[in-house]
């Protein structure tokens, strides 16, 4: 293995996790391989295009390109000349209605890449996967390299947030390690060496703990979004005000205010997957009671979006036939295209179920939402959107719907009732300007 100054780096799975790790690795100095089976994603990224919406990332796979450090193919053998660092990015979905992770990409991943490794290289996998994966992974990947043991892995879970994937790469909060191989650990310690020196935290652990670091941490955040919507859901019936309960529990820094924004809860590719993967996991283990609260957790957040829905009916008198809905936001969160597990889109192929027309509208997303659910109507601004609407929903909270003109959007729809499925906006403000505004969580 060369000296770690030196080290190349492969980025196996070249989707939201790994094209950005990729660029961000090449804008650090190192060399980087980015691979992935998706021809066409390749070819997006060679010519500089990136595949979905990330904030800063088109500049910085440009600057890369362009410096020549970055590159990106489709072959295995390819990168296992290339690189002595293999980071693994592939995908971990889930795999059914067990709500198991799907490891085929990760098992894959590491099957095409073992024959290949003529020579002593470390493999480490930052795709986020069920305790115990990373220990068969590491028997595997010395079964299958012509090299044996001297192809070993190494486990470093990634905590990057959408919307802020750039910025979560060049600075983490902590750098995490399974591995009990000096080896593995010199060459992650080297690859974060900059990020390391100006204070972010490096633990080495066991393979299992970093695992769990990442589901555990997912797990926590789940919990605490679907806490206050439970808050959310007491308040409603009590009288009570769940955004001035919000506001006053922040303020105790031993709970702090953020994930503790009520309203629609969580979507998207990582935080329902994962909290079913672990629930799953601790299962096969036996320890299924341990983590039996993330089952409620689940069931809290799927309330929301019914009530949202009941919320919208309630505002129309009762039915959605033939009614006029708009939707603002697809994504399942703001700042990322991402419509993985959207409640958003959940929410409008209900309401659309239920014999509404349904018009969405999202400044990113439109395109992988038409692509998936055809049966909605999109419209390309939000005044386009909500032309005649006898309800506006909203529920992703992009600055644009924050800032909306409820003027504006008064002398387009039919009826002025808003559902606020993200207290995102001033009720006061909204009620002003004649709108019937209804929100979860408040009366
Ligand atoms: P993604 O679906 O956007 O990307 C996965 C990529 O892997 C795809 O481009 C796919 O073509 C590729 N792939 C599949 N099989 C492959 C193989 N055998 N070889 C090479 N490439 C292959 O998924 P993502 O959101 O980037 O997530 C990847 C992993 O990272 C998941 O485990 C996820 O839970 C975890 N994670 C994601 C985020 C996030 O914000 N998206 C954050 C932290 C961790």
């Amino acid at each position: 293995m060369v000296e770690a100054d030196r080290m190349r780096v492969s980025v196996i799975g070249t989707g939201y996790l790994g094209a950005t790790t990729a660029a961000c690795l090449a804008e650090m100095g190192f060399e980087v391989l980015g691979l992935d089976v998706d021809e066409a994603k390749i070819e997006m990224l060679r010519s500089g295009r990136v595949p979905f919406f990330e904030p800063g990332l088109d500049e910085l796979l440009g600057k890369s390109l362009k410096s020549g450090r970055l590159n990106f193919t489709t072959s295995f053998s390819e990168v296992a000349e290339f690189a002595d660092l293999h980071l693994i990015c592939v995908g971990t979905p889930q795999r059914d209605e067990s709500g198991a992770a799907d490891l085929r990409y990760v098992n894959a991943a590491v099957e095409q890449l073992a024959p290949h490794l003529n020579r002593p290289a470390v493999v480490v996998g930052r795709s986020t996967v069920p305790v115990g994966t990373a220990a068969t992974m590491a028997s595997r990947l010395a079964a299958l390299a012509p090299v044996g043991e001297e192809a070993e892995l190494g486990w470093s879970p990634e905590f990057l947030r959408e919307g802020f994937g750039v910025e979560d790469t060049l600075r983490p909060n902590r750098i995490v390690i399974g591995t009990d191989s000096p080896r593995v650990e010199k060459a992650v310690r080297a690859l974060w060496q900059q990020q390391v020196d100006e204070g972010v935290p490096f633990l080495v652990t066991d393979l299992q703990t970093a695992e769990l670091v990442k589901v555990s941490a997912n797990a926590f955040l789940a919990t605490k979004i679907s806490f206050i919507n439970a808050m959310a859901e007491v308040s409603e019936v009590a009288g009570a005000d769940v955004i001035q309960l919000a506001e006053a529990l922040s303020y105790d820094d031993r709970i702090g205010g953020k994930f503790l924004g009520p309203g629609l809860g969580f979507g998207g590719g990582c935080l329902p997957k994962d909290i079913r993967a672990f629930m799953a996991r601790a299962d096969e283990l036996g320890v299924e009671p341990a983590l039996s609260f993330l089952r409620e957790v689940d069931a809290i957040n799927q309330r929301r979006r019914a009530r949202t829905i009941d919320l919208a009916r309630q505002l129309i008198g009762g039915s959605f036939a033939g009614r006029t809905v708009t939707v603002l936001g697809a994504a399942f969160k703001p700042n990322s295209d991402d419509i993985r597990d959207s409640p958003a889109l959940d929410v409008a192929s209900t309401i659309a179920s239920l014999g509404a027309q349904v018009t969405v509208y999202d400044p990113v997303a439109l395109e992988r939402a038409r692509a998936e659910h055809p049966q909605l109507n999109y419209a390309d601004s939000m005044l386009e959107a909500a032309r005649g609407a006898d309800v506006v929903l909203l529920l992703t909270e992009w600055t644009e719907f924050r800032e909306a003109n409820p003027d504006e959007l008064a002398a387009v729809v039919a009826q002025k009732r808003i559902v606020d499925g993200r207290n995102a906006l001033d009720p006061t403000f909204w009620r002003a300007s004649g709108w019937t505004y209804r929100a979860l969580g408040r009366q």
